[in-house]
C-alpha cells in the first residue's frame, strides 16, 4: 500500500528558468522513511512544499492516504493535508514554554486530551523534565527534539524533514540520527526527509532518491544506490568514484586494470566506462607495477591514495593506516569489484 504518491510533478517558477522540478514521481509506503538527497538547488524543498501544500504544481498529482491533494482541479489548503514539518531552523515559538510550544498545533478542544498527548510527545522525545523550560534554555538537540515532538503531537500522516540535522554538530548529529529513527519507527510514521548528506540519508532511509536539476535521477534502497547507480551523476554523488575506459571483448571487459566480468552485458565491441570505488583497488607495493602514486590523503581510519595509470587516467584506492606507499611509489593495480557497473563511453578517445 502506497501512503504518499507524488506523480509526474512539475513545477516551475519562471518562463526562463528550467523547472524546479521536473516530471517528478515517488511513493512512500505507510512507516517508511524516505530521503531526498541531491545538490543545492536540485529541488528538494520544493518537493516538501508540494506535499506540505505550501506551493501548488504546475502538473502532476499529490496523493496523501489515498486521498488527492493536489492536480490540475483540486488543491487542499495545508492547514488539512495532516503533514507535520520540522524545519532546520526548528521554528520554535521562543515565548511559548517547550510544552506549550508541543500542545501548539493540537485542535483537541478537550484539556484533558490535549495534556495527555504532550505528556505523552514529552516522553517519546525524553523531555519530561524539560516541560517548563522556553526554548533559549535548551540545548540544540533538544530544541530539535522539541520540533519533532510538535510536529508529530497531531499525530500527521506524513512528516516531512527539511535538513533537520544541519544546524548540529558532529556528536551531536551521529546522537540525533539514532534518536530520531528510534521515533519515528516507534510511532510507525511515514517521513521524508531532506539532506545533502549522503551517509546521513544511507543511515536513515528505506529509501533514497537522488535529485539532479529538479530531476529524480535514482529510487531506490541505500545499497542499490551505492552499488548500482543508474547514472554516472548518482555514481558520483553518493560516494568517490573513478571511470576507467574499457572495450568489451569475448573474455570481458578489458581495461587498463585487467579484464573484469561483462555482467552488464554489453556486446562485443561496445566502448564502455566502468565505475570503480576507492574500495575494489587493491595496490601491491611493486617497483614495476604499472600505477604510480600520486598523493595520499589521511583520513582517520584509512588513506584515500591516488595512483596515475599509463594512460594518465587517475584511480583511488582506500588503504589501510599502516600503509607504506608514499608519492612517487610503484605499485600493481588489482581491481576486484563485488559486481560491475558500466557505462557506454562518451569519450571520442575511448
Ligand atoms: P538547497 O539544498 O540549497 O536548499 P534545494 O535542493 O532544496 O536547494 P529548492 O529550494 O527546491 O532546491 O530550489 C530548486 C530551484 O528552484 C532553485 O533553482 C531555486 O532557485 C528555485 N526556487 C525555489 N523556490 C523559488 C521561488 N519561490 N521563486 C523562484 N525560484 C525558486
Amino acid at each position: 500500500m502506497r501512503l504518499l504518491c507524488l506523480e509526474g510533478l512539475t513545477k516551475r517558477f519562471s518562463l526562463q528558468d528550467l523547472p524546479a522540478l521536473d516530471n517528478l514521481s515517488l511513493q512512500a509506503g505507510p512507516g517508511e522513511i524516505i530521503a531526498l538527497l541531491g545538490p543545492s538547488g536540485s529541488g528538494k524543498t520544493t518537493v516538501l512544499r508540494l506535499i506540505a501544500g505550501f506551493e501548488k504544481p504546475d502538473t502532476g498529482v499529490v496523493e496523501i492516504g489515498g486521498e488527492i491533494m493536489a492536480n490540475h482541479k483540486v488543491f487542499v489548503p495545508p492547514e488539512v493535508r495532516g503533514v507535520g514539518m520540522v524545519f532546520q531552523e526548528y521554528a520554535l515559538f521562543p515565548h511559548l514554554t517547550v510544552e506549550d510550544n508541543i500542545a501548539f498545533g493540537l485542535q483537541q478542544p478537550d484539556p484533558l486530551t490535549r495534556t495527555q498527548r504532550v505528556t505523552g510527545m514529552l516522553e517519546t522525545v525524553g523531555l519530561g523534565p524539560f516541560a517548563r523550560r522556553y526554548p533559549h534554555e535548551l540545548s540544540g538537540g533538544q530544541q530539535q527534539r522539541v520540533a519533532l515532538a510538535r510536529a508529530l503531537a497531531p499525530r500527521p500522516s506524513v512528516l516531512l524533514l527539511d535538513e533537520p540535522f544541519s544546524n548540529l554538530d558532529t556528536d551531536l548529529m551521529a546522537q540525533m540520527h539514532q534518536e530520531v529513527y528510534t521515533i519515528l519507527r516507534e510511532l510507525g510514521t511515514t517521513a521524508l526527509f531532506v539532506t545533502h548528506d549522503q551517509e546521513e540519508a544511507f543511515m536513515i532511509a528505506d529509501r533514497v532518491g537522488i535529485l539532479n536539476q529538479g530531476r529524480l535521477e535514482q529510487f531506490g534502497g541505500p545499497e542499490e544506490i551505492y552499488h548500482r547507480p543508474a547514472t554516472r551523476f548518482v555514481a558520483r554523488f553518493v560516494g568517490k568514484a573513478d571511470f576507467l575506459p574499457g572495450r568489451v571483448t569475448a573474455e570481458g571487459i578489458e581495461t587498463e586494470v585487467g579484464y573484469l566480468p561483462n555482467t552488464p552485458k554489453f556486446p562485443t565491441g561496445t566502448r564502455v566506462e566502468v565505475m570503480i570505488r576507492p574500495d575494489h583497488i587493491e595496490l601491491i607495493p611493486d617497483p614495476m607495477g604499472s600505477g604510480m602514486v600520486l598523493s595520499r590523503q589521511f583520513r582517520g581510519q584509512d588513506y584515500l591514495v591516488a595512483v596515475q595509470l599509463p594512460s594518465g587516467a587517475t584511480i583511488h584506492s582506500h588503504q589501510p593506516s599502516t600503509l607504506t606507499f608514499y608519492p612517487g611509489h610503484r605499485a600493481k593495480v588489482i581491481a576486484r569489484p563485488t559486481h560491475v557497473v558500466a557505462f557506454l563511453a562518451t569519450k571520442p578517445w575511448l
